[in-house]
This record gives C-alpha cells, sequence and structure tokens, in this order.
C-alpha cells in the first residue's frame, strides 16, 4: 500500500493525480472548503484580535472524519488544493485537523496537472504559506464584518432580507454611477458629409474632417466646429458638389502590431465572452475542467496551467517548446529572434504563470474528438493566444489621403496587410483590409455622390460581466479567484437585473446603493477598496500585519457604522423625498420599499392613500432596438415597479389596461395553467423571502394562497400516538416536524423523533 496521502479539493484532479502516481500516492479530495466561519453567527471576536471562530462546514463534517480516519494510515501527507489565497486557507486547516506528532505535512503546488508538473512539485515540498493563508482570512473576515455589521442596518432601514456586501456593494456602485450618466446624458445632434469620389471609376469614400483649418465633430468627442442641423449639412453639401476635389496629400507607413500576452484569468473572461459569448462563469467552469484533467484516450491529463491568475510569466521550457512548434509549423519567417517577453503586472499575485496550454503540441485539431464543443472552443482560444505570443508581428500599410475642396478639407484611409505574422494564428479583432485606388498628389477626382447623415452623440454603454470584469480590473478590485464570484453575486441580489446581456439596476438596487454610499462613503469608495486589496496583496507578501489591516480598517468601518445608524434615512417610516408633491393632497411624494420591491407613495399615508410605480430602468428597447409592444392595442409596455412586484404596463394607460408581469430575475412572477378557486382568476407563482409560493393574480383583492401539502412520515407521533409525523416549515423557511393532527395535537420538533415506533 502506498504510504504517502495526497489531499486535493476535486475529484476530477485527484483522478488525474492519482492516474500518475499510481500506488505511490494515495489521493483523497475535500470538494472544496472545509472550514469556514459559522453560518448563523458574527464569530470574530473583535475585542480579542479579531480572533475568527473557525467550524467544520455541516454539510463537510463527513468529508472530514473520513479524511482524519484515512490520515492515521498514513506518515507523510501532502496537501495540494489549487495554487492561490483559497487553495492555501483549505490547506491550513487540513493541516490544523490533520497533524499529529508521528507526521509530516506539507504543501505542495500543482501549477499544471501533467506528470512533470506533478513531479516536480513533489521534488520541492514546502510549508503552509502563512502570510497567504492571512491575506485569506483578512479578507474573509472584512467581509463579514461588512456583511454582518450592515446588512441588519438595511433591514431596521430598509426591509428585512436585504444585504449588502464589500466588493458586490461597489460593483453595484459602479453599475448605478453608469446609470445615472446615461440618465443625465443629452444627445447632441451631428451631421457627418460623406464624398464617394472616383478614381479610375474606382469608388471610395472620403469624409469631410475640417473646414479652414479646423476640425469638425466625428463622434462624441467635442471639436471646434459641429455641423448641427440639416440646414447647414445641405448648405456644405452643395458647396462642395460645386467644387472641385484635388488630392493634398498621400502618406503612407507601415504599422506594426505586437501580438498580445498569453491569457490571464480577467483577460481569458473578457475574450471568451467576445469571440465566444461565454458568460463568466461558463468561462471558469470549463477551464477548471481543462485544468484538472480531461480523458484524451489515455485517461485524464491537465490541459492548461491554473486558470487563476494575474501573471503573464511563461516558463522558460514553455517558451522553448512554443518555439519549436512555431519554427516547425510556421518557418523561421514567423519566429521573432528572441523570445517574447510580457512584464508582469505590478501587483501580481505570486509566482504563477499565465493561463497556457500543458502542451503546445496538443493541437487543438489533436484531441478535438476527447472535448465538448464548449471546451474545444475554449482550449482553442487559450492554445491560439499563447502559441500567437511567441510569433513575429503583424504589418500593416496604412494611407492617408487628404484631399481639398476649397476651405473643405476630406479625408479617406486605408489599410492593407502586408505580413501576417501572430494573425495567422489568433485575431484580436482586426477587420478585413481597407482598399484605396492609388492616387497622386494633386491629382483632380470626380465625385459620384455627396451624403449627408444625420447622428447623435451616443451615452455610455451599460456594463456586460465582460465589460463590468474589466472596470474592476483597471480599478484594481477584485483578484483572479474573486471575478467571476463578484459577477455572479451581484446578479443573485434584487438590485440589477440582466436584460440583453447588459447589467441594469433595479429601482431597489439603486435606493440601496444611493442610502450606502451616503452613509458609508469611504466604504464603498472604488479606490478605498482597491487599496485595501493591495493590502491583502501586501499581507500575502509578507509586508503587512494582517491584525494591522483589520485594526485599521475596523476604527474606521465602526465611525461609519455609528453614523449610519443614526443618520440613514428610515425608508420604512419616512420614505425617501423625490421632490414632488401629491397631487391629492399636497404632501411630500416619497419613495418606499414594499414586499415587491419600490414604489412611490403619499407620505401622509394612511390618510392619503396616494400612490404609483416607478419606471425601472432595464425599460427600454429590445435587442432590436424596438420597444416591447402591448399585444391588445399595439402600444409601448413600459416596465415598472409597484408595490406588487415588477410589471409591464401599456402606455396607453387608461386607455388600454393591459399588464404583464416580469418573469425570471428579481421579483418576477410566473402565471400559471391553473385558476383561483376563491375567484376564478389565473394563479401565479411568486418569489417570496422563504422561496417559491402560489398566490392568486388578483391580489391584493383576493388573498388566497394555495397551501403546500405537508409531507407526511411512516413514523408515530411520540405525543399523541396516532397522527403521523409530518414535515413542515416555519414562516422563515426553517424545517421542523409536526402532527398531522394538528391542531388537535400540538406536537412540533426540531429534530426527528428517532424513538418512535415504526407503524408497521
Ligand atoms: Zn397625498
Ligand atoms: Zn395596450
Ligand atoms: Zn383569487
Ligand atoms: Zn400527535
Amino acid at each position: 500500500m502506498a504510504d504517502k496521502l495526497i489531499i486535493v479539493e476535486s475529484p476530477a484532479k485527484s483522478r488525474t493525480i492519482e492516474k500518475y502516481l499510481k500506488g505511490k500516492y494515495h489521493v483523497e479530495a475535500t470538494m472544496g472548503h472545509i472550514v469556514d466561519l459559522p453560518k448563523k453567527e458574527f464569530g470574530i471576536d473583535i475585542e480579542n484580535g479579531f480572533k475568527p471562530k473557525y467550524v467544520v462546514i455541516d454539510e463537510k463534517k463527513k468529508v472530514v472524519s473520513n479524511l482524519k480516519k484515512k490520515a492515521k494510515n498514513y506518515s507523510e501527507i501532502y496537501l495540494a488544493a489549487d495554487p492561490d489565497r483559497e487553495g492555501e486557507a483549505i490547506c491550513y486547516h487540513l493541516k490544523n485537523l490533520l497533524s499529529s506528532k508521528d507526521k509530516k505535512i506539507y504543501r505542495v503546488l500543482f501549477n499544471e496537472i501533467t506528470p512533470t508538473g506533478i513531479s516536480k512539485a513533489l521534488e520541492s515540498p514546502g510549508d503552509v504559506d502563512l502570510n497567504k493563508f492571512n491575506a485569506q482570512q483578512t479578507r474573509r473576515i472584512v467581509d463579514r464584518i461588512v456583511g454582518y455589521k450592515v446588512s441588519p442596518l438595511l433591514w431596521e432601514k430598509v426591509k428585512r432580507g436585504l444585504s449588502a456586501g464589500r466588493v458586490q456593494t461597489v460593483a453595484l456602485r459602479i453599475i448605478c454611477e453608469r446609470e445615472e450618466e446615461i440618465r443625465k446624458f443629452n444627445k447632441e445632434e451631428y451631421w457627418t458629409i460623406l464624398a464617394e469620389l472616383l478614381k479610375n471609376e474606382i469608388p471610395f469614400t472620403a469624409k469631410l474632417v475640417e473646414i479652414d483649418g479646423r476640425k469638425v465633430r466625428i463622434g462624441n468627442k467635442k471639436a471646434p466646429i459641429a455641423i448641427d442641423s440639416k440646414q447647414l449639412a445641405e448648405q456644405i453639401k452643395r458647396e462642395l458638389e460645386k467644387g472641385n476635389f484635388l488630392i493634398e496629400s498621400v502618406k503612407k507607413k507601415h504599422k506594426k502590431r505586437n501580438p498580445l500576452p498569453p491569457f490571464i484569468t480577467s483577460k481569458l473572461q473578457q475574450e471568451a465572452a467576445r469571440v465566444l459569448d461565454f458568460p463568466v462563469k461558463k468561462t471558469m467552469r470549463i477551464a477548471q475542467k481543462l485544468y484538472e484533467g480531461v480523458d484524451i484516450g489515455d485517461g485524464p491529463v491537465g490541459l492548461i496551467t491554473y486558470m487563476r491568475t494575474d501573471s503573464t510569466r511563461i516558463s522558460k521550457e514553455a517558451i522553448e517548446s512554443a518555439r519549436a512548434f512555431i519554427g516547425e509549423k510556421f518557418g523561421k519567417e514567423e519566429l521573432p529572434s528572441k523570445p517574447n517577453v510580457y512584464s508582469a503586472k505590478e501587483n501580481a499575485q505570486d509566482a504563477h504563470e499565465a493561463i497556457r496550454p500543458t502542451s503546445v503540441f496538443r493541437t487543438p485539431e489533436s484531441i478535438s474528438k476527447y472535448l465538448s464543443k464548449d471546451e474545444l472552443a475554449l482550449y482553442s482560444l487559450i492554445w491560439k493566444r499563447f502559441v500567437a505570443s511567441q510569433m513575429t508581428p503583424a504589418i500593416f500599410e496604412e494611407t492617408e489621403v487628404k484631399i481639398k475642396n476649397g476651405k473643405y478639407t476630406l479625408e479617406a484611409s486605408g489599410t492593407v496587410l502586408k505580413k501576417e505574422g501572430f494573425l495567422k494564428v489568433y485575431n484580436p479583432g482586426v477587420g478585413k483590409d481597407k482598399l484605396l485606388p492609388e492616387v497622386e498628389e494633386g491629382e483632380k477626382l470626380a465625385l459620384k455622390n455627396i451624403e449627408a447623415k444625420q447622428n447623435f452623440t451616443t451615452p455610455p454603454p451599460r456594463y456586460t460581466e465582460a465589460t463590468l470584469v474589466k472596470e474592476l480590473e483597471s480599478n484594481g478590485i477584485g483578484r483572479p479567484s474573486t471575478y467571476a464570484t463578484i459577477i455572479s453575486v451581484i446578479q443573485n441580489r434584487a438590485y440589477v437585473l440582466m436584460k440583453e446581456k447588459k447589467f441594469y439596476p433595479t429601482a431597489l438596487g439603486e435606493l440601496v446603493n444611493k442610502l450606502l454610499v451616503s452613509s458609508f462613503p469611504k466604504i464603498f469608495e472604488i479606490n478605498y477598496t482597491a487599496n485595501l486589496e493591495k493590502e491583502l496583496d501586501g499581507i500575502e507578501e509578507g509586508k503587512l500585519d494582517y491584525l494591522e489591516v483589520l485594526r485599521k480598517f475596523y476604527i474606521e468601518f465602526e465611525r461609519y457604522l455609528k453614523r449610519a445608524e443614526e443618520e440613514m434615512v428610515s425608508v420604512k417610516r419616512n420614505g425617501v423625498p423625490i421632490g414632488e408633491k401629491c397631487e391629492k393632497c399636497g404632501g411630500e411624494m416619497v419613495k418606499k420599499v414594499g414586499k415587491f420591491g419600490v414604489f412611490i407613495a403619499c407620505s401622509n399615508y394612511p390618510e392619503c392613500k396616494n400612490t404609483r410605480e416607478v419606471v425601472e430602468s432595464a425599460d427600454g428597447e429590445d435587442a432590436n432596438g424596438e420597444k416591447k409592444t402591448c399585444p391588445k392595442c399595439g402600444g409601448e409596455l413600459v416596465l415598472k415597479s409597484g408595490r406588487y412586484g415588477k410589471f409591464y404596463t401599456c402606455s396607453n394607460y387608461p386607455e388600454c389596461d393591459y399588464r404583464e408581469s416580469l418573469n425570471g430575475n428579481g421579483n418576477g412572477v410566473k402565471q400559471l395553467d391553473k385558476n383561483c378557486p376563491q375567484c376564478g382568476k389565473p394563479l401565479v407563482e411568486r418569489k417570496g423571502k422563504y422561496g417559491k409560493f402560489i398566490a392568486c393574480s388578483g391580489y391584493p383583492e383576493c388573498k388566497y394562497i394555495e397551501k403546500e401539502k405537508p409531507k407526511e412520515l411512516d413514523i408515530i407521533c411520540p405525543k399523541c400516538g396516532k397522527g403521523k409525523i409530518v414535515v413542515r416549515k416555519t414562516r422563515r423557511g426553517k424545517v421542523f416536524y409536526g402532527c398531522s393532527r394538528y391542531p388537535d395535537c400540538d406536537y412540533a420538533s426540531w429534530t426527528l423523533p428517532d424513538n418512535g415506533e415504526k407503524s408497521d
């Protein structure tokens, strides 16, 4: 029997490793984290040096006792969770749980799950990195403090069940601020003048760029001259038609385009979204599988290096094999004289490598039959990007032609690819060639047609998953191991909606964001959050003391928290004034939060019952730039949030009373194929605080709610001995056991009565 034990976190990784080390090592998996802060209590003793209370996660108790049992048989244990902060934390807790005097416990880092990667790591086993663990633990503690202290404040001031998270709130803030920019945006009109000119019957297009040597506005950027009316555009058009088009200058230059560095996590997420249309979560799920091992005919092998990294570093061996491959496949022509080196980012977490294939000779074609369509697509992207990163630049010939017509200057440009270089393998979005006929200075050109085109400046775009990751990254927020989590957590709250792959804050999200940002201006500030991430890096590098970081954070946080407890607007009691008077009683109109979201009400409630809905920001065009239309009258539909959730109403209200609830995300309601037994209106499935329930669409006039039938167990009630035990849920969703004869018998217990007799 093997006398050495390796512990990893996933069964797939364990299978791949076991295959290589058959007989020599036994491999076990933890299935992720095994120890964490307790779920139902704060778990941090702030006065006592921020001492965390770590407990074995409930669902992992079996895994842990099994590991403890197994560990007894081995004198050497190798902890091999993923090589990042979270992996280090798993190893730290494992070591605590398994250590004993007669055992040696090592930490090993598998950057790739291949025979070489594994044997290299096992040759130089180290110890658990305390600095790295402390960086993880500090983040966990800070997040816990923010979550546990700020959420109750929201329950008190706004609504029960709301939550606030440290980084998610910053992400929400970024989304809300963009929405605000879009709302404030005033579009401006500008016209562009395009002349279609002929050289030897070959047409090409030139654009008006200057008048009397002063730049003309083209696009959002302001310029000295804006052609801001049809009248002006038409006048210019007429003058150009009368004049002559003469070539003033022809400039040609060669432009080099260098290949991009191999992937780091954020760039992989962005490119997979651009090229493959993958959501961030999907990209990470597939990358994980490629890293942990895929069977390519001869048992599983890790196909890529570790996918959570912010380093563009490439090992010497990998560069050498890439160069060998390129030389063989494309010839010397595409091989630079020296390897391309990409400087590591300043805050690269550690000596990780970039994401690359574990063997460049495993081309996508050669293993395509072993991979699913999506796995192959992602592997190809990683493989191509890596190979391209060691190839020669692409060279373009750019031509810029200036054309004079009186006081007007027009410009035409062309691009021709002269040398493909790395583009042979990877195209980072370079368009097709734009050809221009050969022209010479002083030449006169014939005019075919002039077009004056109306344009408007455009507001900044809403974020997609990929652009939000990019924004977080460029602001120094989040790390390779957290981007995907931030993106999914923010979508699981009722604070944002995803529509056409874009983020829209909900009315509730904007309200909560405003309250949090004004009460904790610094804590949820982008720079502050980025700085805290830097401090975590500092802890990992051993430059900062984690307790010092925690203390500094807490002093500041506590000050804001105390102030917020007193000063934060109570939306529950008073609402948030919207600067409008009630048309019924003259009172102040305020935003309030009901069971299903935000609505507007009169502050003189209950004397005045004037309420109305708010229009949601996610209202607007669908993919084709068209508004949703009313099936009853053809009018436009408007997305609103009201007392009873989000719904579309017809813009022709009150003439048309069409109304449609919003399915899916947020507090959506789904109409069911079943009618209310009390009033006959259709039943709907609603999402409440404690899960889904079925109610009448006629609410609030009809209050019918369908009761879930409790599950009956084959156990006799220990109290009355007649009824059977049934599984029920409290209003909060907690499971308890009661008697089927309720209310005649009031037996209730949190635990299953185990000494109850079986009925037969
Ligand atoms: Zn009123
Ligand atoms: Zn209608
Ligand atoms: Zn009803
Ligand atoms: Zn009973």
